[in-house]
Order: C-alpha cells, then structure tokens, then sequence
C-alpha cells in the first residue's frame, strides 16, 4: 500500500535556501550520507555486542556507485536500516526538522560569518545536488518489511512497500542537471578521498576500498613505531620533507581528542601548505583549523579528531567556547613538554633540530603567553660562533662584559653576519658575544628578549660605534679643538651629502668614520614593514649617522693636511671605507674609489 503525505514544516520550501546557502560546499552531501552509513554500521555492531542481534552481520562495506545512463548515485549500507515507521519518524521528521532549524539559525548571516568548517546538514543535504531521492531499506529486525520513501525535496513524500532482499538502506540519488559534475567517478574519488579516507567502516567506490579504517591516530602510542608514524606522515602529505619529530595526543576526560602532530622542518616562512586535519570521529570536517588551535601550532602538521569541538557556530562563539580552551591549552602543553623533553634527552640532537623549530617556538613565545611561560626549559639562543645558550645560560655568559655603565644588559645581534662582518669582528675583539637573529620573526623577537632578560637592552651591531654600543665609562675628550671638529663637520657634510654627521672620540682601534643604524628607528621600520600599522614608516630611508673617529690618526692627519684639496681626499676615501663596511659602496662611487686606490698604490 503507498501511502503520501506532506511533511509538518512550516517554511515552505528549505531547499532553495539550503542550495544558495551552501553552494560551494555541495561536495559534503556525500561526507554525510556516507557517515549515515557509518553510523547504522556501527549501531548494528553495538546491538550485536549487546546480544540484541544475532543474526549474521556478514560483509559491511559500504559501497557508492554510479550510474551515469540513469544519472544516479547509490550509496548502500548493511547497517540497521529502518522499518517504515522508522523513515516516517528519523527521515520526515528529524532530518527535515534539522534542515529547517539550519536554515532557520543561519539565512540571515552573510558569506563574512563563515561558519567553521562545513557544517552538516545530514541527510538533507543530498538534496544540495539530487532532484529526487530515493531510500530503499530492510530494517535488522527479524521478518521486517522493507520500505521505501521518495521525495523531490519538496514537503511532499511518497513511502511504499518495496523489495529488498538484504538488511540495510541504499539511498538513490537522481542527480539535479546543475550537479552532473558528480557524476564523474574522478570527481566522487576525490571527495571520498577527502572527507572518507579514514572512516570506520570500509568503503569503496564501485570495488575499490578508499579508506584506511584504523588511522595511526586511533592506536595505542604503545604499539607504534618511528616508521609507523613517519609513513603515516608520508600518507597525509605526499610531497612533505619528513618531519623532525612528533606527538602522539589522546585525552578522554575532560575532553575527548586524539590525534598526531607532527613537527615539520619550518623553514623561513610563516604560512603553511600542509595544513593540520581536524576529524571528528574519523570523519574530515576541515582543515582551517586557525580557531581551533593557537595561531602558532597552525605551523604544525597532522591531525586532529574531536567530537568537542562545536562546527556550527561562528568564530567568535567558537574562541570563547570553554572545550576549544581547554583544548587550546591541552596541546600547548603537550607541544612544550615534548620540546623540553627532547631537550632534556639529547641536547646535541635537540641543538640540530633547532634551526627547524626556531621560528616556531619563538613565534609561540611571542604570541602565547602560556607557551612563553614554559619556554626558557627549551628555547635555545645562537651565536655567531654556532654555539648554542638557553636564556639563563646566556644571560651567565655575558653578563660581566655586556653590563654598561648605568647597569644595563646590552645583548649584540646581528640580522646578516656577511654583511655586518665588520662590526661583528670589532666587537668580538672587545671580548662581546654577538647573537645570530636572522630569522623572519627576529624583528619582533629582539622585543621579546629585552622584555624577558630585565634591564636589558638588544642592539644591532652596527647600531653604534663600538665604544658607544656598550658603554662602559665617559667617552675621553676628542682631541680636536672646536674649529677642527667644525671644519671636519663640514667636510663630511660635503663629501657625503648628508646632515648626520658627529665627532665622537673614540679609541684609535676604531675605524676613522663610521657609518651607524641607530637601533630605534631602524627597528620601528622594520616592525612598520612586516605590518605594524605604521605604513608611511616603512616608506622612509634607513636613518645613517655618520660618526667621525677624532681621535683616530687618519682624521689628526686630515686636519693637519696643508690643501683643501688633500684634505677632501681624505674625507673622501674614509667616508669610501665607511660605506664599504656597510656593504653601501656602489656606482660611480665605487669605481672613483677604486681608481683613487690604484693611482696610491702606483
Ligand atoms: P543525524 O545523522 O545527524 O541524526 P540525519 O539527517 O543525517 O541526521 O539523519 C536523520 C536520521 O535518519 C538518523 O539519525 C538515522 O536515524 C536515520 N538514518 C539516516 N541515514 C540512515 C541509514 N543509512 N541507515 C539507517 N538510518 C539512517
């Protein structure tokens, strides 16, 4: 006996709204009719260990094929099935009332509150791209009657009595014109292997298993091993560099989450291609995982699987949701006890590591205030000699040399030992220690230094001459009267074309002229540059101080020289070297440096 009847939803007709709304993720209809299957797979298995069934389970794969002559797409499972009491109660009512209550939270908000993920429609959402749908199933009661049920997507529906000769649902799809794209067994590969590739249940399209159903993730640590998980690793990015190391995560209270994080050799970049994978219950949801996460383990890869975490809401909601806290919270613990662990372990090993893990520990020091905490156990220093300090280590190492004069801690870096070759050697010969910074996150971790050593102060090394980079007690007198120091002003105004000019008096060892980066500015530009908010910065030249050695014999020459023109020459090849030592010497004024030093050597 066929039986019609309308379903009791109110809003007319959902699924107009539910295609526009949706419209660039119709590919998830098939993560959800296929996680149906799951689910009456699994529930069927339960009833059985509970005694409740005791018939045969037999083969469980759940299979999708395809028809393209009568343009329809099956998906059939050996689960629970449903009697038509069953469809009447789960399909009419609880799949379109859910379909009803998602159309209902969500047509009002635009494309900018992006919900999490893809959020799932369930069984309705094959009407995202079929024009009618059939179920066709046998309930696992003994002598049941199988049922079938067909709807247009309309309120209307249809359900009859139907034959079936096994226990299960096969739901028939008959693909809408504008969805004929899934037709195409590549394009229903592909999105099997996207959302399925690590279900529960075996599934294949046609004959062909896509799935892998006990993902590493879901096995005891116990049981694994180094290749276990770098295979594993080599299964989720085909085209990834092996990782340096990982973490196995599995908690059940006061959240479930399980999952591997794998630690990849970060090289100097801060966006990541192979993105962590969030599942829930084996099932892909997403891999825009930013909210999820704290911003800097999105530098991680791996996966992650969750049935806490909530996917419908907005990413508001979701940041302050108590469970992604604790979540947040849980893996950032478990990723700073693994670094210090290793650490603890094998330093050597650690110190070999460190070059691909610097960028990341130190943009988490920066941006989490609970990862910073943690962090002097593991965080690791490096100087210009390739050796390696903690921060307290460090702090022993320089502190009787680096302390200037008001007490203050003055940690030397460089951003380019080729280039600052110079002054990094000068200041060595003082004994100083200079730190190798030159990652893309340097900038703003030299800030993160001074705050964490106190009293302490980060200088570039050719912020300022040597004396003056740490000062250690008053400068001498220059030895120039007031009119020598103007006369030498004004001639390396000319020579140089620049207003910044000064007479210090500094030790003989230092260069006659010196060419400086004072730290502030240079490091406001820089900040102004990786996007500070401070745009019209990072448009200005690098500010230069020309310091003039007075002390230095080359300048008491200079002032003593009987020409002008003699004098200007010497100006004019000390302020050459000045610029040499700054890699700034080019152009025409390189090549008349070089003739100059030829014809002197004649
Ligand atoms: P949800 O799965 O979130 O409960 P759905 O709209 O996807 O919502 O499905 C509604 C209900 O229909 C399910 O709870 C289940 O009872 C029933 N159902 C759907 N698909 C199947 C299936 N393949 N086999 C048995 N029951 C199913």
């Amino acid at each position: 006996m066929q039986e019609k009847g309308s379903i009791s939803i109110h809003t007319e007709n959902i699924f107009p709204i539910i295609k526009k709304f949706l419209y660039s993720d119709h590919e998830i209809f098939l993560r959800e009719l296929v996680s149906n299957a799951v689910d009456a797979t699994q529930k069927l298995k339960s009833l059985a260990a509970l005694g409740e069934f005791n018939g045969e389970i037999g083969e469980t794969r759940i299979k999708i094929s395809l028809d393209k002559n009568a343009k329809t797409i099956t998906i059939s499972d050996r689960g629970i099935g449903m009697t038509a009491e069953e469809i009447k109660k789960y399909i009419n009512q609880i799949a379109f009332s859910g379909a009803k209550e998602f159309v209902e939270k969500y047509k009002d908000k635009d494309q900018s509150q992006q919900l999490i993920g893809q959020f799932g429609l369930g069984f309705y959402s094959a009407f995202m791209v079929a024009e009618k749908v059939r179920i066709v199933t046998k309930s696992w009661q003994e002598g049941a009657q199988a049922a079938q049920w067909t709807c247009d997507g309309s309120t209307e529906f249809e359900i009859a009595p139907a034959e079936k000769a096994d226990r299960g649902t096969d739901v028939i799809l008959h693909i809408a014109p504008d969805s004929e794209e899934f037709l195409q067994p590549f394009r229903l590969r592909e999105i099997l292997t996207k959302y399925c590739k690590f279900l529960p249940v075996e599934v294949a399209l046609e004959d062909d298993v896509i799935n892998n159903t006990q993902p590493l993730w879901t096995k005891a640590p116990a049981d694994l091993k180094d290749e276990d998980y770098l295979n594993f690793y080599r299964e989720l990015y085909p085209m990834a560099e092996d990782p340096l190391f990982w973490i196995h995560l599995n908690v059940d209270y006061p959240f479930n989450l399980t999952g591997i994080l794998f630690f990849p050799k970060v090289k100097n970049e801060l966006v990541n291609r192979n993105k962590i994978q969030l599942y829930q219950k084996q099932v892909f949801i997403t891999d825009e995982v930013k909210d999820i996460v704290p911003e800097f383990l999105t530098l991680l890869h791996g996966v992650i699987d969750s049935p806490d975490i909530p996917l419908n809401v907005s990413r508001s909601f979701l940041q302050a949701d108590s469970n992604v806290k604790k979540i947040n919270n849980y893996i950032t613990r478990k990723v700073a006890d693994k670094l210090q662990e290793l650490f603890k372990a094998d330093r050597e090993a650690y110190q070999q590591k460190w070059e691909g893990i610097d960028i990341f520990v130190k943009y988490g020091m920066i941006s989490d205030d609970k990862f910073a905490e943690k962090a002097p156990a593991f965080a690791l220093l490096k100087n210009t000699q390739g050796k390696y300090f903690t921060f307290d280590e460090y702090k022993e190492h320089v502190q009787a040399n680096q302390t200037d004069k008001n007490g203050n801690l003055v940690l030397l870096y460089t951003n380019n030992p080729e280039k600052q070759d110079v002054y990094i050697q000068a200041a060595e010969k003082r004994g100083y220690d200079v730190l190798l910074l030159n990652g893309v996150i340097d900038s703003h971790f030299t800030g993160f230094l001074e705050r964490k050593f106190e009293k302490a102060q980060l200088k570039r090394v050719d912020a300022e001459t040597i004396d003056k980079l740490i000062e250690k007690s008053d400068l001498a007198d220059v030895i120039l009267s007031e009119d020598e120091k103007k006369e030498v002003i004004e001639l390396f105004k000319k020579v140089s074309g620049k207003e910044t000019v000064e007479v210090s008096a500094l030790s003989t060892d230092e260069l006659p002229v010196s060419i400086v980066v004072p730290e502030f500015f240079r490091r406001m530009k820089e900040m102004a540059m990786i996007g500070g908010g401070m745009d019209y910065m990072s448009n200005l030249p690098d500010q230069m101080n020309i310091v003039i050695n007075g002390n230095h014999p080359l300048i008491n020459r200079l002032v003593k020289a009987q020409t002008a023109e003699e004098k200007e020459k010497i100006a004019r090849h000390t302020y050459d070297l000045a610029l040499l030592a700054q890699n700034m010497l080019n152009g025409k004024d390189l090549t008349a440096f070089l003739n100059r030093s030829l014809e002197w050597l004649n």
